[in-house]
Parts: structure tokens; C-alpha cells; sequence
């Protein structure tokens, strides 16, 4: 740290990324990207952008914002473009949380709850996940707090279901409820339906998982117009062209070839089950998932030596050094044929431990 390093940060631990190493080649089951690409003309469109980066990108992001409005049936004027579903998070803890409106979150959630909390000089607790890593939503009921709840939840892939989400909006009236929905497509219930009926819901979303645009970086959130003008006055405060030409026209291209995207959906959903299934057979314990990943445990290994036999055959996977979870692993899910090899190179691993 150097001498100039404001105070205020002196004890932030900052976030850390799924490892994206370059020394071989892995099969990359460990952030939960899509392993399918893009479109052709989503990629066409860039190109197109490219030739015109002399000038800023669009700060009002109207093209974008009128296609996802027809996509997901709400006003233009209830949605705000984000870099990443990260940068809409973000915001939301600057704008909606502050010394005397705390955060609260599950303790097995996203990191980087915790981390904007102490980025933006939040206080926040956290409510213990049950036993079984479900979400008990009545423990969110009344809690005087700005919510934030991953649904589904990551590490563990668990959903709670719209009936829930909406329970806990309804009983928070004087507070902000940020429903993360980054991993929604893969089966869970959306609540963006709901933002008519609540002024305090907001409802984040990512082209990172189900779109295949993690490097692009593309966010949306979802609330009432004055949510979104609140959100916007931070973002015209810290970057008014947080999404590039390049991105912004990806994403509406994006959002004009649903078709595609709901079928690979439908794909890493049919992978994720014949991988269960086969998991459970060889004596690994699954939690039922409704994202594009799973979270696993199995009684003949620890987390943390699968996860490092696995990267020294060519396999990426997530392992969290962390108190409860130490013993699962977090498992994207790719191809079919990726998964093929996941599960004859645990199958093999698994027999040099016996
Ligand atoms: N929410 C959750 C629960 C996530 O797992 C992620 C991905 N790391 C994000 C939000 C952020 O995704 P992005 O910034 O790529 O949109």
C-alpha cells in the first residue's frame, strides 16, 4: 500500500475473480460463463460499432433500452444499461444503503455484497443460510435494511420462489429490496413483473451467463422510475458512458435473437441434470440447482483436493476456502461434451482415493 492510499480504504479486501489462468488449456468450469458463443450478427454488430469509437457511446442507451422494454414487457423508462450486473450492484449500494441503512444478505451469497458494503463505507449483516443452504425468506421479513438476495443463489444454485421474493418486498416497505437475478434463466421465477405493483423492489440482471456476454459486460436493472432516476443520478455522477458502443449494440442484437439463447438455456439445463444424476451414482451429494452451475460434496474427498486434482488434469473448477463450504466445489456447466470429460476425470480421481 502506498503512503497515498486514503484511509478509507486502507482495510478494504477487495473482490477476487475465478482464477483465469493461461498456462494451458482448461476446460473453464469455474465462473460460470456460457460456454456456447454468439450469434453471428451479435459479433457483426460490434464490428459495426468499432468503425464508429471516435464518438461516445450513447449516455442514454435508447436503442438498447427500447428492445430490452419489448423483451421483458416494462417502461423504458424503468430500466438502467449497466457495465456488468457488478456495476448496478454497485449503485445500488451507493444509492439505497448509507451509515444509518444498513445492508443485509445471506451469509453464503455473492462476495461482492460484502465488498461494495465496505467499499461504500456500509455497515451490514449477515442471516445464516439453514442447515440444508436454503434461504429461509420469513428471517428477511421487516428487517430494516436494504435486502440483497442472489436468487438463485450462488455458490449453491438454490431459488426461492416468486410467492417468497414477493413476502419480503412486501414487508420491507421503507427499503430496498435488490433481487440478483444473474442466474434466473436456468429456472428460477423472475420477479421483474412485480416492479409496477412495488416501488422498493429493484431487479438485477446479466448478459454474462444466459447470453454469453461475460466479456462484454452488460448489466440491467428493473425498478420503478424513481428508482431509476436515483440510480441514474450516481451513474451521471461517476461514468455517464458506462456501457460502450460496442456493448450496447451487442446487447440489443442480443436481445432480438431470444430464440437462440432460450434454447441453449434449455441445453445447460438438460446437461446440469444428466450431471447430477451421474454425480449422485458416484456417491457425491447435489444441491437441486436452478442456475447453469453445480455445488457439490462428496464424502471420499475433500473440496480442496478434487478441486486441485482437477486443475492438474486440465479442469477448472471454483473451491472457496471458506467456513461451511470448504468441503463442495462449484461446477459450471459446459458442453456436453465437456461434462463428459468433468465426469471421467472425477470417476478417475475418485478411484485413486479408494
Ligand atoms: N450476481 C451474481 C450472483 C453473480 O454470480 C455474478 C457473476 N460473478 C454477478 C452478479 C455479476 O455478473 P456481471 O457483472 O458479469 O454481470
Amino acid at each position: 500500500m502506498s503512503k497515498f492510499f486514503s484511509k478509507k480504504y486502507a482495510k478494504l479486501t477487495p473482490y477476487v475473480p475465478g482464477e483465469q489462468p493461461k498456462d494451458i488449456q482448461y476446460i473453464k468450469l469455474n465462473t460460470n460463463e456460457s460456454p456456447f458463443p454468439l450469434p453471428k450478427e451479435v459479433i457483426e454488430s460490434a464490428r459495426a460499432e468499432a468503425e464508429k469509437c471516435q464518438l461516445y457511446s450513447d449516455p442514454t442507451c435508447t436503442e438498447l433500452i427500447k428492445k430490452a422494454s419489448e423483451v421483458y414487457k416494462v417502461k423504458p423508462s424503468q430500466i438502467l444499461p449497466t457495465n456488468g450486473s457488478d456495476e448496478i450492484l454497485n449503485f445500488a449500494f451507493m444509492a439505497f444503503c448509507d451509515k444509518d441503512t444498513p445492508a443485509v444478505f445471506a451469509d453464503i451469497t455473492y462476495g461482492f455484497y460484502s465488498v461494495f458494503a465496505e467499499l461504500n463505507g456500509v455497515p451490514y449483516k449477515t442471516i445464516a443460510l439453514k442447515e440444508d443452504f436454503s434461504i429461509d425468506y420469513k428471517e428477511y421479513l421487516g428487517v430494516n435494511a436494504t435486502v440483497f438476495i442472489a436468487n438463485p443463489n450462488a455458490p449453491t444454485g438454490l431459488a426461492l420462489s416468486k410467492a417468497e421474493i414477493e413476502e419480503i418486498v412486501k414487508s420491507n416497505p421503507d427499503n430496498v429490496v435488490v433481487i440478483d437475478e444473474a442466474y434466473v434463466d436456468f429456472g428460477g421465477e423472475s420477479v421483474v413483473s412485480l416492479i409496477d405493483k412495488y416501488e422498493n423492489l429493484l431487479v438485477t440482471h446479466t448478459f454474462s451467463k444466459s447470453r454469453s456476454m461475460a466479456g462484454a459486460r452488460l448489466g440491467l436493472g428493473f425498478a420503478c422510475e424513481k428508482l431509476i432516476a436515483d440510480l441514474n443520478t450516481v451513474k451521471y455522477s461517476t461514468n455517464p458512458y458506462n456501457v460502450n458502443r460496442m456493448t450496447m449494440e451487442m446487447g440489443r442484437t442480443a436481445l432480438c435473437r431470444q430464440d437462440y439463447f432460450d434454447e441453449k438455456c434449455k441445453e445447460i439445463c438438460a446437461v446440469r441434470e444428466f450431471v447430477a444424476t451421474r454425480l449422485r451414482a458416484l456417491g457425491f451429494s447435489v444441491l437441486p440447482s436452478k442456475t447453469n452451475f453445480l455445488f457439490i460434496t462428496s464424502p471420499a474427498i475433500s473440496g480442496e483436493k478434487l478441486y486441485k486434482k482437477l486443475k492438474a488434469r486440465g479442469i477448472l473448477v471454483r473451491h472457496f476456502e471458506k467456513e461451511r463450504i470448504r468441503n463442495y466445489n462449484r461446477v459450471t456447466i459446459g458442453t456436453r461434451e465437456q461434462m463428459q470429460t468433468f465426469l471421467e476425470t472425477v470417476q478417475a480421481i475418485l478411484e485413486e482415493e479408494k
